[in-house]
């Protein structure tokens, strides 16, 4: 993680991903369509629906990040774009918005 800066600075956004999110700690996550926050069995505690829900690979401390958020009442939504094509099991490849 030294160089995580320097690599940061010369752009290198797939190298990136590799090393601080699918070699270290990535984590599937639900999120759901309609609020964008993060639900569970796809259910969202929000919405309070059973809903089917795509599934985002993020770095756990992302997933850390989201909750202790949502702790002070401050929520992180996740827009998704796409999201009727991508099937679940597949990693990540919606853009946030
Ligand atoms: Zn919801």
């Amino acid at each position: 993680m030294c160089c995580a800066s320097s690599l940061i600075g010369y752009g290198a956004s797939g190298l990136l991903i590799e090393r601080l999110m699918i070699s270290s700690d990535s984590f599937p996550i639900q999120v759901c369509a309609h609020c964008g926050l993060i639900g569970y069995d796809n259910w969202c505690h929000f919405c309070k629906k059973l809903e089917k829900m795509p599934v985002l690979r993020v770095p756990y401390g992302c997933k850390l990040l989201f909750q202790e958020l949502q702790a002070m009442n401050i929520l992180p939504r996740l827009r998704l774009a796409n999201y009727g094509d991508a099937p679940d099991a597949e990693p990540a490849r919606h853009k946030a918005r």
